[in-house]
């Protein structure tokens, strides 16, 4: 770390720690948070001094934009504990860059890498206690960003904030996700903002989810949206496809997020001597697959759930199962991912951070 990296942060402490009545055995994913947050205001076209403060609400204007023109974005990271009580960020230089990305897609100023990066560093030593070691312990990290400047004109704001908050999790086991195969709706579009962890995004996906729902289907594979032919993402998830032994993933665009677990678990598949090819596979030859069985897999990634096997997926009203296998390359893959995370193996890649 040269010296020009470093950043004063104030902090003011929590005159008392909520962790004693925390059950970390029975989490419920994002609901309870740490006693510390970050915050780091933008305004006067400078970002301010960074601080760290008890966890707490906030006062905001009615009128500021993030209500309004919905300028958020967001970040999805965890922090690992090892058998040592180090704590470990894994590849945090992936979502800096993310998160720039999508600040300039939505009009927001960039975030400076040492405010992004100290600012979580620090705060999650400061909540080290919070990471509990064991594997499938985690502590779930949420960078985000809104437009705080007030007034209902629809033009970006002068003024953000750029926050961080720390939420306790347990990897969680999903039950048996089964999907629909979108016809109708859209995730992302060309020349939209479905590359950007745009919280818009996200609000967009609800109602389409909610119908999935009803028909009992948990989440969506978005298609392409100009002729729904090609398979996407796989709710707020990358997805990954096994053809007989071939891995298959959608290259990125501007219609799909560039997963860090995806790119993640592509260099980890290589190195495994899996076959991979980072190609669209059409919803055609998916359906091919699943009727001459040489479908095997087909599975989420993504940090919250590292990766989720599905076990259906329904296309024109028609429900194709997949087989039960004894080889996943979804759990190998994620067994290989995980012990790097909690430096369970050693980290060839260079992709974990000391806190
Ligand atoms: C966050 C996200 C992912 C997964 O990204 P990771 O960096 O692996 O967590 C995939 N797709 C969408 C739409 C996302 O928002």
């Amino acid at each position: 770390m040269t010296l020009n990296n470093t950043i004063e942060i104030d902090i003011v402490k929590a005159s008392s720690s909520k962790i004693a009545s925390v059950d970390f055995e029975n989490l419920t994913f994002g609901n309870i948070f740490t006693d510390h947050m970050l915050i780091c205001d933008f305004k006067d076209g400078v970002w301010q001094k960074p601080i760290i403060t008890p966890y707490e609400p906030f006062l905001i204007d009615p009128s500021a934009k993030v209500f309004h023109y919905g300028q958020a974005i967001f970040e999805g990271m965890k922090a690992y504990k090892d058998d040592n009580d180090d704590v470990w960020l894994f590849r945090p230089d992936e979502n800096f860059k993310r998160f720039n990305k999508s600040a300039k897609r939505m009009a927001m100023p960039e975030v400076p890498e040492n405010v992004f990066i100290e600012g979580l560093k620090t705060v999650v030593d400061l909540d080290r206690e919070w990471v509990k070691k064991g594997l499938g312990n985690t502590l779930y990290l949420r960078p985000f960003m809104i437009a705080t400047g007030h007034g209902v004109i629809a033009q970006p704001s002068s003024e953000y904030r750029f926050m961080i908050i720390l939420s306790p999790a347990k990897s969680y086991y999903s039950g048996e996700v089964k999907v629909i195969i979108a016809e109708h709706y859209s995730r992302a579009a060309n020349g939209g903002i479905g590359a950007a962890k745009a919280a818009g995004n996200y609000s967009a996906q609800f109602y389409p989810t909610k119908l999935a729902n009803e028909k009992g289907y948990q989440q969506i594979i978005w298609t392409d949206d100009a002729t729904h032919t090609k398979l996407e993402e796989a709710g707020t998830m990358n997805v990954f496809i096994r053809i007989n032994d071939t891995l298959f993933t959608a290259p990125t665009s501007e219609r799909i997020l560039d997963g860090v677990t995806r790119k993640s678990l592509i260099e980890l598949a290589q190195r495994d001597g899996l076959n991979v090819e980072v190609r669209s596979v059409l919803v055609e030859e998916l359906v091919n697959a699943a009727k001459d069985g040489s479908l095997k897999e087909i599975f989420g990634a993504g940090t919250a759930a590292v990766v989720s096997p599905i076990v259906a997926f329904a296309y024109q009203g028609t429900e194709y199962q997949l087989p039960q296998i004894e080889n996943s390359f979804a759990l190998q893959l994620k067994e290989d991912l995980t012990k790097i995370q909690y430096k369970l193996a050693e980290d060839t890649f260079g992709w974990t951070v000391k806190v």
